[in-house]
């Protein structure tokens, strides 16, 4: 087991507790006037649906490439929903709800070049100093057990996390492929690859700390950039990475009507049981597991027959409270720290 050097707020539930509470948009702003705040609800409509085939109610086959469980190689079987033409399934053996036929990969790699919908949202205000508490907790995390500075974030977007990061003190690296996002990041004076991981061809153990946030979702072949990560860190490097949690009681409520659920770019949607086989199987250690973000707001919307994105919450159900939640890891984010185990321990 890893040494830890715990400070008090994180031995302390409450003190811990209300640290993610001041980074939960639901509890802090009010999901609708967040939603509103942040541009969200003026989204396009879902992209490559005019590629639906009405016969099918699917995006045309042509455009797609088929796909096994990405946790544990199992072909699909367990149909659950289809949402914006994509078919979505659950992995009998591991639990991972994931889309399954997916984009082929060059639609993919266009898409995540250009994509520019989401920057809006990233970069509103009440994001961004949500945000910049929510890092502030995964660095004071990390802080506990890790006295290295290297620091490599996949998928770094608007480089807010990067920034931080530097203001305490990192060496950062960021991996992007976002133009508008790249040419930000140079702006800056970042440094950032502009390759896929996989392919970045980085020196061995040359990082303390692998972060990945929000972005597992995204990708096709989650293995393959977990055992990339794991080569980068050094032997008592961290992994950090953040996902929506299918597990979460919003998604449970939500169901397809989770904006959560898009399967153009959420490929996989992991829980506690399909998040904790991959990183087993992939011989990692978890260090640290909970949830962050309640959207109580939004399920209290919907509990109260609103729009569970728009509604005013009417009604605040008194029996789901943030500690209720996080107890029994039904946020609506997995947050987990986790180190590669030696080949001696694997
Ligand atoms: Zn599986």
């Amino acid at each position: 087991m890893i040494a830890a050097h715990q400070s008090s707020w994180l031995l302390d539930p409450s003190e811990r507790l209300n640290r993610k509470n001041a980074f939960d948009a639901s509890l802090v702003v009010g999901t609708a006037k967040f939603n509103r705040e942040t541009g969200r609800i003026d989204k396009p409509r879902p992209p490559f649906s005019q590629f639906i085939d009405p016969t099918t109610g699917l995006i045309q086959l042509d455009m797609l490439r088929p796909r096994n469980c990405p946790v544990c190689d199992a072909p699909p079987k367990q149909g659950l929903f289809v949402k914006d033409g994509f078919r979505h399934v659950r992995c009998p053996n591991c639990d991972l709800i994931y889309v399954s036929l997916i984009l082929r990969e060059d639609l993919m790699i266009k898409f995540w070049r250009e994509e520019l919908s989401w920057m809006s949202v990233l970069t509103s205000a009440p994001q961004m100093s949500l945000d910049k508490l929510k890092y502030a907790y995964g660095l004071d995390l990390v802080a506990n057990y890790l006295s290295g500075v290297k620091l490599l974030d996949i998928g770094a977007g608007t480089g807010s996390f990067l920034k931080q990061a530097q203001e305490r003190g990192w060496e950062t690296t960021g991996i992007e492929l976002n133009t508008e996002s790249v040419e930000n990041l140079l702006k800056e004076g970042m440094r950032v690859i502009v390759k896929p991981l996989e392919i970045a061809d980085l020196p061995s153990k040359s990082f303390d700390l692998v972060s990945m946030w929000e972005v597992l979702e995204h990708l096709a072949d989650i293995r393959s950039i977990l055992q990339e990560a794991k080569r980068l860190l050094v032997s008592d490097g961290l992994l950090l990475l953040l996902v929506p949690n299918a597990g979460s009681l919003v998604t449970r409520v939500l169901h397809e009507k989770s904006d959560t659920f898009g399967g153009h770019s959420h490929l996989n949607h992991f829980n506690l049981k399909s998040l904790t086989t991959l990183l087993t199987n992939l011989n990692f250690e978890i260090v640290e597991l909970e949830t962050v973000v309640t959207e109580l707001g939004t399920i209290n919307n919907h509990l109260n027959f609103e729009d569970p994105y728009l509604g005013e919450a009417s009604h605040f159900f008194p029996f789901l409270t943030p500690e209720f939640i996080h107890q029994n890891l039904l946020g609506s984010r997995l947050l987990v720290i986790a180190r590669p185990l030696t080949d001696k321990e694997a």
